[in-house]
């Protein structure tokens, strides 16, 4: 068999079929034991550089296969409640990677569906964007709109957001022209006008409009290090139009907005009937036309035309929040004390404790970490010096005890 005459040699590095241990032959070539070696060893030191977003990976492994149910239910081990969000945000990724597929030579062409998540502070937001990014495998970037200006004043210029997506995936322009961007506080860049709230922003409208053709789809010039563009800066091309832009914020004031239309709609039917709607459930009325009341500019709006409301969490939430999701908060310390062999256990009522304070002090789940932070602090500083105990019971007294000793109640916002 021609494989095995001798003059066989390694195709990488040459060496004779006599001075290796094994040659593996391949269709038209041979590799050395030792080649297969420094290979795998390439490989490694990649993946390790380049971490999960690696370029070697496959660049373009988007789950075309799962359907929105499956997507609902990936985001189900992560996001407690929030059912409405999950279902919209499911079909709108489903849509937008199926939009991605669609061929280009086709009549109608299927339009982005940049998301819009309106809801208060702590109740998932962000959790959401990150986690349907996991989910995808896709480059993922938080932005923050308050630090963007229009040009001509001191801030980042609204190209900078891609900057943050170009560094997740280690600039790879492929992988980050399928990620995903979550613009924060949208909410803060509502031009002033019609809406109460906005106080600090002077240049909100202009940054709406830099932000247009960003959100729709265009080619646009990153700088890579971010902040603002000089002419001497050498740019990265970046295709935002297969990009999905989520945006959230809370709209402090929003509620008001929806009660006087849907009151006004009402009085046009029903002889002056106020309807009564609580604040709770009113967000999930919102419509783009509040939006732009709020001072969302309707040109904005129509680039982002899936919206849908997170709704507030209340206790049981909040204890749900606690021990159910994935990556919850206690398991995450179950494991941390499992570590120094002790056994932790929450009491029910301790959980009641914890998710009633962070309902006072008014952050959503996010005030939930710091809580469980001050009343584990002492423990975790003194039981791993103590090899007897075996077992750490939170109760209410002492969760209460604890959190009284920390300056925490600075927290509670009036
Ligand atoms: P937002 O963006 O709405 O202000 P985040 O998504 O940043 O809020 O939430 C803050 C933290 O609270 C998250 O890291 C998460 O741990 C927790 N959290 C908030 N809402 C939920 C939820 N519905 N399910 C599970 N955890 C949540």
């Amino acid at each position: 068999m021609a494989k095995f005459k001798n003059n066989i040699k390694c195709s990488f590095c040459g060496r004779d079929k006599s001075e290796a241990l094994i040659l593996i032959a391949g269709i038209d070539a041979h590799i050395c034991e030792i080649c297969v070696e420094q290979a795998h060893s390439i490989i490694n030191d990649e993946v390790e550089a380049h971490g999960p977003n690696n370029p070697i990976k496959k660049t373009t492994n988007i789950r075309h296969n799962y359907k929105p149910i499956d997507i609902k239910n990936f985001l189900d081990q992560y996001v407690i409640g929030q059912e409405e969000a999950k279902r919209f945000l499911s079909v709108a990724v489903y849509n937008h990677y199926k939009r991605l597929g669609q061929n280009m030579k086709d009549d109608i062409e299927i339009e982005k569906s940049n998301i819009m998540f309106v809801g208060e502070t702590g109740t998932g937001k962000t959790l959401l964007a990150k986690t349907i990014a996991k989910f995808l495998e896709v480059p993922f970037a938080i932005v923050d709109a308050t630090v963007f200006t229009e040009a001509g004043y001191v801030g980042e210029d609204v190209e900078s957001m891609l900057t943050r997506l170009l560094q997740a995936c280690d600039y790879n322009v492929e992988l980050a022209e399928k990620g995903i961007v979550y613009i924060d506080e949208i909410d803060k860049i509502a031009r002033k006008g019609d809406n109460p709230s906005i106080t600090r922003d002077v240049s909100g409208e202009g940054v709406q409009q830099g932000m247009l053709k960003m959100l729709e789809g265009t080619d646009v010039n990153v700088p890579p290090q971010g902040g603002r563009k000089h002419p001497e800066q050498k740019m990265i091309k970046v295709d935002t139009k297969n990009i999905l832009f989520i945006c959230g914020g809370a709209f402090d004031g929003v509620d008001k907005i929806i009660s006087r239309r849907m009151n006004t709609q009402v009085i046009g039917y029903s002889n002056g009937d106020k309807i009564e709607l609580k604040k709770e459930n009113v967000l999930k009325y919102v419509t783009h036309k509040d939006l732009k009341s709020f001072g969302l500019i309707p040109e904005l709006l129509g680039r982002v035309p899936v919206l849908t409301y997170l709704e507030p969490l209340d206790k049981e939430t909040l204890i749900n929040i606690l021990v159910a999701p994935k990556n919850a908060l206690v398991k995450q310390y179950t494991k941390l004390f499992d570590l120094e062999g002790i056994k932790l256990i929450f009491t029910e009522e301790a959980l009641e404790f914890i998710a009633e304070k962070a309902l006072e002090y008014k952050l959503g789940a996010r005030g939930l970490r710091s809580i469980c932070e001050a009343i584990l602090t002492d423990a975790m500083y003194t039981l791993p010096s103590d090899k007897n105990v075996k077992e750490f019971v939170v109760t209410k007294d002492l969760a209460e005890g604890n959190l009284s000793k920390t300056n925490l109640n600075k927290l509670y916002v009036a």
